[in-house]
């Protein structure tokens, strides 16, 4: 069987990536796997342990990192997220294009240790749109919504570091192009 692909989808906060990554999923001639990822934020409302996250302590993330079970981390308005390593490589042997919903630092780590990662990155249909989903949320302090702006437009500046760039205008149609990147990169992976 062929290995799978392994695909980063980034952009900023509150860009719906989580929705539309919903929507790519549901197609299951994609063969795709989610690889849920550790964090060292607090577990939001609605949130689910083995779901979005694995939720640990700062001290379990460093001691994960430092025995080599990371593929890429990075820190994020104060705290750690990343990709164990262990889950992504059965995954892929498994012959399942694995999907990493990941911030910026995060990808460019991937890209030096996997040059065949299928990058995408889904961009808002205009900045204030993304301040007003931003802010919508309401679970967050001022503070940490100015960090999260802040954030926003500095991953914006990283799009050129992205081979695929999907503007989120609309969920379905975003979903749909992203489905043909994958199937297409499916293809020339296997060199057809
Ligand atoms: P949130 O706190 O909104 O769930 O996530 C904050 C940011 O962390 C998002 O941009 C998300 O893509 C990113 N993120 C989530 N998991 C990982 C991970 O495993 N590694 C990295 N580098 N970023 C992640």
């Amino acid at each position: 069987m062929a290995r799978g692909l392994l695909i980063v989808l980034s952009g900023p906060s509150e860009v719906g990536k989580g929705t539309v990554l919903k929507e790519v999923m549901k197609d299951e001639s994609l063969h795709l796997a989610y690889s849920v990822s550790m964090t060292t934020r607090e577990k939001r409302p609605g949130e689910e342990e083995g779901v979005n996250y694995y939720y640990v302590t700062k001290e379990q993330f460093l001691s994960a990192v430092k025995n080599g079970e990371m593929l890429e981390y990075a820190q994020f308005v104060g705290n750690y997220y990343g990709t164990p390593l262990h889950e992504v490589e059965r995954l892929r042997d498994e012959g399942k294009n694995v999907l990493l919903e990941i911030e910026v630092q995060g990808c460019m780590q991937i890209k030096e240790k996997c040059p065949d990662v299928v990058t995408i990155f889904i961009v808002p249909p205009n900045m204030k749109e993304l301040e007003k989903r931003i802010r919508g949320r309401g679970t967050e302090a001022e503070e940490v919504v100015q960090q999260r702006l802040e954030k926003a437009n500095r991953e914006m500046d990283m799009i050129r570091e992205y081979k695929y760039v999907v503007c989120n205008d609309d969920i379905q149609l975003a979903a749909d192009i992203i489905k043909v990147i994958i199937k297409r990169n499916q293809e020339l992976y296997q060199g057809k």
